[in-house]
């Protein structure tokens, strides 16, 4: 049985060669990138927030504490990684410092926000499902949260960015939520009006912004047959690089795919800086 995640398909989408190394050959960096860590972080303390807090309400002291507590714990052991990988590299262990600093900084200011500005009702917080989409195939979604408020059911979706230059025309696309809305409405058997988006503006002074995206019941369907044509062209793919200029801060894999076409030691680098997931 295969199981496709959306990160897997916009993985392909976005070069296949970057998709054959982290989902064929199985490849990740022994040195996690700490900025593209630190998303994840935020996204960890802000599922404990909503599930412990707001949704079983079982926690001791307050809710800025839990939102601290659980990014402190998971800096601190991704702090001990990084370091060990490294071989304490000062450029290293000084940028992860910072990110750690920016994390604590961004989370405080967020729970004053969340508390004057979450008012809605958390049914299910970090929320992953399985959804089987033809014979052999599941369709693996994770939403961060699903809300109701006064005009229904939303999916909400933290995202961690520079800006907050983000309005619903230039959010419709967004293909990751767009996914999940299909396949979480498709699981419960219940409409969902759309994605609220929760962004979190990692600035010096961090800012905060909510936006609703509307989803037509038209619209989810057209991506239920985008997703089946997608891994149809999953099955034997040619494999060829789509290099741009994000391959020099998003692609983890920029050292291999340059050293394969230099036809260097592949193999070396393979072993000296990529572990196997
Ligand atoms: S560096 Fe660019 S072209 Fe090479 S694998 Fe990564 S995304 Fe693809």
């Amino acid at each position: 049985m295969a199981i496709l995640s959306n990160s897997e398909i916009s993985t392909f989408k976005r070069c296949r060669k970057k998709w054959y190394y982290a989902y064929k050959e199985k490849l990740k960096p022994k040195i996690p990138d700490a900025k593209l860590m630190f998303g994840n972080g935020i996204h960890i303390a802000l599922a404990e927030y909503y599930q412990k807090y707001f949704l079983f309400k079982n926690v001791k002291g307050d809710g800025q504490n839990l939102l601290l507590n659980s990014f402190k714990t998971w800096a601190k052991n991704e702090f001990k990684k990084i370091c060990l990988n490294s071989n304490n590299d000062p450029t290293i262990v000084e940028q992860t410092k910072n990110l750690i600093k920016k994390g604590l900084k961004l989370l405080k200011a967020y729970y004053d926000f969340s508390i004057m500005n979450d008012n809605f009702k958390i049914l299910k917080a970090e929320k992953r499902i399985k959804l089987p989409i033809m014979k052999n195939l599941i369709f693996a979604a994770k939403a961060d949260a699903l809300i109701k408020d006064d005009n229904g059911l939303w999916l909400m979706e933290h995202k961690t960015t520079y800006t907050l230059d983000y309005s619903s025309k230039n959010l419709v696309l967004d293909e990751q939520a767009t996914r999940y809305l299909w396949a979480f409405s498709e699981y419960y058997k219940k409409d969902i009006n759309g994605v609220l988006y929760n962004f979190l503006c990692k600035t010096k002074t961090p800012k905060f912004k909510r936006e609703k995206v509307y989803r037509t019941p038209e619209f989810l369907k057209e991506i239920k047959s985008q997703l089946l044509l997608e891994f149809e062209d999953m099955r034997k793919p040619n494999i060829y690089r789509s290099p741009d200029i994000s391959c020099n801060w998003s692609c983890e894999f920029k050292e291999l795919c340059v050293a394969e076409l230099d036809k260097s030691d592949v193999e070396y680098l393979k072993d000296s800086l990529y572990e196997k997931k």
